[in-house]
């Protein structure tokens, strides 16, 4: 899987995915399909995908830190972020540079070690700082022009799961997944 998976992207871009160590994600239209449930009352709902989940908590045993940077703010945000361990969320960000200095604030890791996906305009100023940089098959045709790497799937449908499966494979760690899960389990 690990060279399966290189081979979608060329040298310059692998070489950039190999030293990334940071993945922040835009929330909705990427990690979800952009929809936003409303009832009667104050309940919000979003809808999210099992596979970018398991995605996030893979990258996070294997030495990919996820982190949330999102221009609303919702406590099902908040909510999630702690189900998949996930301590880097910024929320309420519209103006998306300020909180990315925020959130690399700790000075653990620099724009050359981060990946960023987002889907709408809100967003290119961050596209425009990662090292390696991707949008969901439905993103805003501006964004789409801009990226790094436009994902197979949709926001809330697997594109983060795909871009993680990318970055894991660029790094040769898919090898290190199959030995955890699959010859531990038949060993
Ligand atoms: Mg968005």
């Amino acid at each position: 899987m690990d060279d399966e998976l290189d081979t979608r992207l060329d040298a310059g871009l692998r070489e950039r995915l190999r030293r990334v160590r940071l993945l922040l994600l835009d929330v909705d239209g990427v990690l979800t399909d952009g929809g936003l449930f409303y009832g009667s009352g104050d309940a919000e709902m979003k809808r999210f995908d099992v596979k970018d989940g398991a995605g996030m908590f893979l990258a996070g045993k294997f030495g990919l830190e996820v982190g949330l940077l999102t221009g609303k703010s919702s406590s099902i945000v908040a909510k999630r972020a702690q189900e998949l361990g996930i301590t880097r969320v910024v929320q309420g960000a519209l103006d998306k540079v300020p909180a990315l200095e925020t959130i690399l604030g700790d000075g653990r890791y620099s724009l050359s070690e981060m990946a960023y996906i987002g889907d709408d305009v809100l967003d290119l100023a961050v596209i425009r700082r990662a090292a390696f940089s991707a949008c969901p098959a439905d993103a805003h045709p501006l964004v789409r022009e801009r990226v790094d790497y436009v994902c197979e799937h949709r926001g809330g449908s697997g594109a983060v799961r795909e871009v993680i499966d990318l970055i894991l494979a660029a790094q040769g760690k898919w090898r290190l997944v199959l030995e955890q899960y699959w010859e531990d389990a038949h060993a």
